[in-house]
């Protein structure tokens, strides 16, 4: 609120994981004394949306999930807390004046709502990763209009934005992303194939939400974070590296023209990254767990496996075709990922139908407009979903 001298602040997907290590950075750094929190949004888990609402003291608090509206209405009955629902709601979380805005919503779903809070000017911490695989450079563009930064929170990419050297852009040579090579990284292909989502999801370094787990199992994550990277860095395809890091240690890597490698290091803890955009450029004093490099001992590497995790070598297509094909890639992703979920196609079919619904929009030119943007992944939802059923009727 003007004249208060705190930090006015969005968090977008306050109830996933991200949304939560956010809030409890935001307590760390002095809660309620030091920010206003002017909208959170969740979707399905009022309970617990509420409850944060009252505690952090938001102004605003909406669900995507029309049919919740009066759950949370109730919820937050007796407050003073404006509660809203849908689609054009979480557009307005976005759209509602804060300096800062979280943007921790997961999938596609986010990218409107994070852009209605680019266009503002609001500086952007970008967790929802979606945004940038899908839009790219217009949401790079929507950024520098708007006037606001983009601070990366994803791990790799706050590690490489703290990796780079202020005014030594042209020295940068190569990015090379860590990547722990999830659950199944010892496993062969026949092994993975008929996997249930209970131990895809359980990723051995990191807790997180159900989607980034399961594409940390596939390496569709670490695929589309080298689009993320290529768009936020503005790097050439041949300037992104992907090294297995078991331990999660190293979180990312610039390497230089003179052949110098800088890197950050930590803790696998969000928080360390979502402390940094949220005071960015200084760094918050921060409760996190310190590395204790003589119980470490060894950081272990290996080259990625593009056969047996073939997302990768997809993502290398998407970035040397260009165009629409990170939106297609992403839509195509995620519809396979709610199919994998629901126990429709295996494992293994996520990658194939990706890959053949962007070799069927291998020939879309680039979006100019988000609208073509939106196109462009609704109908990649759409052949994604023909192929699933499809399938399903052959079986
Ligand atoms: P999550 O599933 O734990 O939380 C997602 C949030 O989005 C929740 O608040 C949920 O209510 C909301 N949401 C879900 N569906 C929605 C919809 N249709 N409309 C509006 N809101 C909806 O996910 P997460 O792990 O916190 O990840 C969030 C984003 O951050 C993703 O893009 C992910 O790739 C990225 N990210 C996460 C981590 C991590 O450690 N969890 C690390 C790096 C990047
Ligand atoms: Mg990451």
């Amino acid at each position: 609120m003007a004249g208060t001298g705190k930090r006015r602040i969005s968090i977008l997907g306050s109830t996933g994981s991200i949304g939560v290590n956010t809030l409890d950075v935001v307590d760390q750094l002095g809660g309620r004394e030091a920010f206003d929190v002017v909208a959170i949004t969740g979707n399905a888990n009022i309970a617990l949306l509420a409850e944060q609402a009252k505690a952090c003291g938001a102004r605003l608090a909406v669900t995507a999930d029309d049919a919740q509206y009066s759950a949370l209405k109730d919820a937050l009955a007796g407050s003073d807390i404006e509660v809203a629902a849908g689609r054009d709601a979480l557009i307005e979380a976005g759209a509602r004046d804060s300096d800062w805005v979280m943007a921790a919503i997961v999938g596609t779903a986010g990218l409107a709502p994070t852009l209605a809070a680019a266009q503002r000017g609001a500086d952007i911490a970008l967790a929802n990763k979606e945004c940038l695989v899908s839009a790219g450079e217009l949401f790079i563009n929507a950024v520098a209009e708007g006037g606001g930064r983009l601070i990366p929170v994803d791990s790799e990419h706050s590690a490489i934005f703290q990796s780079l050297e202020d005014d030594q852009h042209h020295a940068v040579e190569r990015i090379v992303l860590t990547a722990s090579g999830g659950p199944f990284r010892t496993w062969t292909r026949e092994a993975m194939a008929g996997v249930t989502v209970e131990t895809a999801r359980a990723h051995p370094n990191w807790s997180m939400g159900l989607k980034i787990s399961i594409g940390s199992a596939s390496m569709f994550n670490k695929a589309l974070e080298m689009i993320e990277a290529k768009h936020l860095f503005d790097l050439k395809p041949d300037q992104i590296e992907v090294i297995v890091h078991p331990q999660s240690v190293i979180h990312s890597m610039v390497g230089y023209t003179d052949g110098s490698v800088l890197a950050q290091l930590g803790c696998p803890d969000m928080r360390t990254a979502i402390g940094y955009a949220l005071t960015y450029p200084n760094r918050p004093k921060l409760n996190v767990e310190r590395l204790d490099f003589a119980k470490l001992a060894r950081l272990d590497f290996e080259a990625p496996d593009e056969v047996r995790f073939p997302a990768l070598r997809l993502a290398r297509t998407a970035l040397e075709r260009g165009g629409i094909q990170g939106a297609a890639m992403n839509a195509a992703e995620e519809t396979s990922f709610h199919a994998f979920c629901a126990g429709r196609i295996g494992f293994l079919n996520m990658a194939d139908i990706t890959e053949q619904v962007m070799d069927s929009m291998a020939d879309y030119g680039a979006a100019t407009t988000m609208d073509e943007v939106f196109a462009a992944d609704a109908e990649a939802r759409r052949r994604a979903g023909e192929i699933i059923a499809k399938n399903e009727m052959a079986a």
